[in-house]
C-alpha cells in the first residue's frame, strides 16, 4: 500500500477512512456515500483542508483549542518530556515533575479552597470520577444512602457509561441501556424553547427550583450532587435568564448536596474568567476540566476539587484511577497553555476586548429575518432559527434540517459553525482578533442568507 499522507488526492483518503475508521456520532454509511472532510493543518483560528481550502474555525476544534493552532512551543515541551520522562504511573505511591507542577498551578488558578486535582484522559473520564467520588465522599461522611445524582435533560457530561448517563440527551441514552441508575434528570433553562408564555426572569426561577422540588422528591438523604455546565455547551449554548444561576446556589447551600460545576468548555477562559463558576457566581465543590485544560493538545481531564471533600476522600483509599492520571506529556502541555494563556493576557483580553466586541456584533444579528435569539457569554454564542419570531416557532420539518443546511453553507463560506438542532453555535480559539471577528460576523450572515434561500426554495419556511 501507498504511503498515507497529505500527498495522496482527497478522494482517496476519504474512501480509505470510510473503509476502516468508525467515525463519532455520525451515521457512517451516510459520511461514506459523502466523504469526510479531510483537515490537513492549521494555525491560528484557521484550518485548511486536503484541498486548500482555509477556513476559519469558528468552534475552536470541539470547543477546546483555545490558544489557536500552530503554537511551536507546546511541541516543544511535548518533546521534551517525551525525551526525559515519557510515561510513568502516579499509582503505587510515585508521581513525576509535570503533574506536581500542573496540580500546583491549577491549585492557584481555581477558586478559593479548590486546591486538589484527580486526573482523567478525558472530561467524560472526570464525570466518571465524579460520581464516584460524589457517592464515596458521602458513604465515608456515614451517608451512604446520598447517591443520587441530579442532572439536567439536554446536559452533556460525556459519552461514556457514566459521562453519558449524567448527560441528559435522549438519543444517547436509547443506545445502551442508559442512564444508570442513581442519576435524576430535571429540566433545562432554555427559555426560548420551553419558556412558553412565562418571562425570562420566572422561568429561570421556576427551572432552579425544579432542583429544590427534586431533591424534596427523592429525599435529601438520599441526593448525592447537583452537576450542571455554567452554560450548557453541546446541548445548544443554553444560556439562562439571569435568575437561574443565584437561585442554583442558593438550593445547593440549602441543601446537603454538591455542587459539581462542569467546566470542560466553560474553563480556561472561554466566558472570559479562568472558569466559568466565577461568571455565573457558583462555589461548586468539585469542577470537571479537560478541553481548554491542554487546548486540545493533549487529551487531558480532570477533577479540581475542594479542601473538605478532598480531606474526606484523602482518609480512604479510593479505589479509583487511570493509566494515564497525570499523564507527564499531557501535563507538561497543559502547563505551557496555562503559561500562554496567563503571559499573553488572553482571558482579560476575552473579557474586556473580544467577546464584549464579538458579541455586540452577534446581538446584532437578532435583526437576520431567520433568527429569533442570539445569545452570547464569554466567547461561545448561538442563534435560534425560527421562521416565525414572535411566536419563537419551530420550523414545520424535523428539527435540524434547517440548522443542517445553514452549517453546510457555512463550510463553503469558508467558516466552521456547527448546529444543535435548529441553534448554530460558536465557541471560536480565545485568540481571535478583531478583523477575525469580522470575517466570522461577515460569513455567518452570508451562510444564514443563503440558508434561508434554500430553506424557502426547499418549502421548509412554515411554523410548525
Ligand atoms: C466535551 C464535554 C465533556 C466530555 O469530554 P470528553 O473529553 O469528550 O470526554 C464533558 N462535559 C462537557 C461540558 C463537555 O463539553
Amino acid at each position: 500500500m501507498a504511503v498515507i499522507s497529505n500527498h495522496m488526492p482527497t478522494a482517496e483518503l476519504q474512501a480509505l477512512d470510510a473503509a476502516h475508521h468508525m467515525h463519532p456520532f455520525s451515521t457512517q454509511d451516510k459520511l461514506a456515500a459523502r466523504g469526510a472532510r479531510v483537515i490537513a493543518r492549521a494555525d491560528g483560528v484557521w484550518l485548511t483542508d486536503s484541498d486548500g481550502n482555509r477556513i476559519l474555525d469558528g468552534m475552536a476544534g470541539l470547543w477546546c483549542v483555545n490558544i489557536g493552532y500552530g503554537r511551536d512551543s507546546m511541541a516543544d515541551v511535548a518533546a521534551r518530556q517525551m525525551r526525559e520522562l515519557p510515561y510513568y504511573n502516579t499509582f503505587f505511591m510515585t508521581t513525576h515533575v509535570p503533574v506536581i507542577a500542573l496540580s500546583a498551578k491549577l491549585a492557584e488558578l481555581a477558586p478559593p479552597g479548590m486546591n486538589h486535582v484527580f486526573y482523567a484522559g478525558s472530561g467524560s473520564e472526570a464525570n466518571d470520577t465524579n460520581i464516584r467520588m460524589a457517592r464515596t465522599y458521602w458513604a465515608q461522611k456515614g451517608k451512604p444512602s446520598k447517591k443520587i445524582i441530579i442532572s439536567r435533560k439536554n446536559a452533556y457530561h460525556g459519552s461514556t457509561v457514566g459521562g453519558a448517563s449524567l448527560s441528559g440527551m435522549t438519543p444517547m441514552h436509547e443506545q445502551g441501556g442508559l442512564p444508570i441508575p442513581g442519576i435524576h434528570h430535571i429540566d433545562q433553562p432554555n427559555w426560548w424553547a420551553e419558556g412558553g408564555d412565562m418571562a425570562p426572569h420566572d422561568f429561570g426561577l421556576e427551572r432552579a427550583r425544579q432542583l429544590e422540588q427534586a431533591i424534596h422528591d427523592l429525599g435529601e438523604d438520599n441526593v448525592a450532587a447537583f452537576i450542571a455546565e455554567p452554560v450548557q455547551g453541546a446541548g445548544g449554548v443554553i444560556v439562562p435568564p439571569d435568575s437561574y444561576w443565584p437561585e442554583i446556589q442558593r438550593i445547593c447551600d440549602k441543601y446537603e448536596i454538591l455542587l459539581i460545576a462542569d467546566e470542560v468548555i466553560t474553563g480556561f477562559g472561554r466566558t472570559g474568567n479562568w472558569f466559568g463558576s466565577t461568571t455565573v457566581g457558583w462555589r461548586p465543590q468539585i469542577m470537571t476540566i479537560a478541553k481548554g485544560l491542554t487546548s486540545g493538545y493533549q487529551p487531558m481531564g480532570g477533577s479540581i476539587v475542594c479542601d473538605e471533600v478532598a480531606a474526606v476522600i484523602g482518609a480512604c483509599e479510593f479505589n479509583h484511577g487511570y493509566t494515564y492520571h497525570g499523564h507527564p506529556v499531557a501535563a507538561a502541555v497543559a502547563l505551557e497553555n496555562i503559561r500562554i494563556l496567563q503571559e499573553e493576557g488572553i482571558v482579560d483580553r476575552v473579557r474586556t476586548d473580544t467577546a464584549p466586541y464579538l458579541q455586540e456584533k452577534w446581538a446584532a444579528m437578532v435583526d437576520h429575518p431567520m433568527v429569533g435569539e442570539a445569545r452570547m457569554v464569554g466567547l461561545m454564542g448561538s442563534l435560534a432559527l425560527t421562521p416565525h419570531k414572535a411566536s419563537r416557532a419551530k420550523f414545520a420539518a424535523e428539527a435540524g434540517t434547517v440548522g443542517y443546511i445553514c452549517r453546510e453553507r457555512c463550510f463553503a463560506n469558508g467558516l466552521v459553525m456547527r448546529h444543535v438542532g435548529d441553534r448554530m453555535i460558536i465557541s471560536p480559539p480565545l485568540v481571535i482578533t478583531r478583523a477575525e471577528v469580522d470575517v466570522l460576523i461577515e460569513r455567518a450572515w452570508k451562510s444564514l442568507d443563503q440558508g434561508m434561500a434554500a430553506a424557502k426554495a426547499e418549502g421548509l419556511w412554515h411554523p410548525a
